[in-house]
């Protein structure tokens, strides 16, 4: 799903955040990041989600070299392969959570009406299915950061990318947002959650370290994506993401 291949940062100014990365994610793994503040984490989530490109080395999503993507193809491939979750939830205030969940297929060529149907559905799997008249000050955190998963599943991406998506809530909410971004795992959805909580990060099957911009640690390591043998996952290892035409509807 993700393969990382010497994949460096710099920032103008000349900040090195990401120093030389390596890793490859297999299809429907789930993963813990975790490193302490500055260490590159959300840079790295940036560059897996192609949000930013990186200085040097190769990024591949779904068995595309994201270099070689158009911007249309690239914008694609965000849409329909890539849902993000926030620690800051980015919900506009003001707006109905049914409309924002809807909205994460804006980019899609999913009629409004459909998009609505599926708005309630996404929340009713989230638990919300009672709150989608709601907006968003009328929400707790842990019920706002499920909104903001509703969000980002509702175009059912196979990569689901969290930076910090427990970090402003109480461990009670923090241990629902778990609770469903492992239910989505389970459901097949490959899962990557940045994280400073070493309790959080030790309940996923995988812990990748990140000091200084280098992968300090990783659980994982060496069982790269086709040496999983009678993992159900394996057999999926050669798929390659088919990315549609977007951004032109008839
Ligand atoms: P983390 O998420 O682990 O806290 P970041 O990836 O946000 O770390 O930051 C890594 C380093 O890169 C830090 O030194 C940070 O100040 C720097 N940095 C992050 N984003 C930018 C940016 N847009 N421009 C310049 N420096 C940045
Ligand atoms: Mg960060």
């Amino acid at each position: 799903m993700v393969e990382l291949t010497d994949v460096t940062k710099v920032y103008p100014g000349g900040v090195q955040a990401v120093r030389g990365v390596s890793l490859a994610v297999g299809y429907g793994e789930a993963l813990a990041v975790v490193g302490r503040s500055g260490s590159g984490k959300s840079s790295l989530l940036n560059l897996i989600g192609t949000l930013d490109k990186p200085t040097s080395g190769q990024v591949r999503i779904g068995g595309h070299d994201v270099a070689t993507l158009t911007d249309r193809q690239l914008s694609g491939l965000r849409a329909t392969t890539i849902g993000f979750v926030f620690q800051q939830f980015h919900l506009t205030s003001g707006v109905p959570v049914r409309d924002a969940v809807a909205d994460g297929l804006l980019y899609s060529s999913v009629a409004i009406r459909e998009r609505r149907e599926r708005a309630d559905a996404a929340l009713e799997r989230v638990g919300l299915g009672h709150r989608l008249h709601h907006r968003p000050h009328e929400l707790s955190g842990g019920e706002r950061q499920r909104v903001a998963i509703a969000r980002a599943l509702i175009g059912n991406p196979p990569l689901l990318l969290a930076d910090e998506p427990t970090g402003n809530l109480d461990s009670n909410s923090g241990a629902t947002v778990l609770g469903l971004l492992t239910d989505l795992h389970a459901a097949g959805t490959t899962v990557l959650i940045i994280t400073h909580d070493r309790e959080l990060a030790a309940r996923l099957p995988r812990q990748v370290e990140i000091s200084d911009g280098v992968i300090s640690h990783d659980s994982g390591a060496g069982i790269g994506k086709r040496s999983r043998q009678g993992d159900a996952t394996a057999e999926k290892a050669d798929r390659t993401v088919v990315l549609p035409v977007i951004g032109r509807t008839a």
